[in-house]
């Protein structure tokens, strides 16, 4: 997993890089090797959707699993399952808050 661009603190100034990753100091996946959570190339189907189970069982029984799910939802994390949520679950998501917030902003502008 590579380090995110830091967020701006509450006075517009970096946080340190390490307040965006503490929760990950907690998680049930800190040990366990990566190969579970990210698609090996050419994985399809079956396998991939093995694996992704895989990945989502642990993730089930994670204490940070609220905020490893922020993190890759506020930063739109292209790869993997974070939170117990596939790539796809992800974009789901994301195309719902993109919808309602596009709806928001026509209203707000009268459209
Ligand atoms: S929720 Fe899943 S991917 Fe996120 S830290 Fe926990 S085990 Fe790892």
């Amino acid at each position: 997993m590579t380090a995110k661009t830091p967020q701006l603190g509450t006075l517009g100034v970096a946080r340190p890089v390490t307040d965006d990753w503490d929760w990950q100091l907690s998680s049930a996946c800190r040990d366990l090797d990566s190969a579970v959570f990210f698609h090996p190339e050419r994985e399809r189907g079956a396998e991939k959707d093995a694996r992704e189970q895989r990945a989502k069982r642990i993730c089930e029984a994670c204490p940070v699993i609220a905020e490893c799910r922020r993190w890759a939802l506020a930063t739109r994390e292209p790869y993997g399952v974070w939170g117990g949520l596939s790539v796809a679950d992800r974009a789901e998501i994301l195309q719902d808050v993109d919808r309602s917030g596009a709806r928001c902003r026509a209203r707000r502008s009268g459209g």
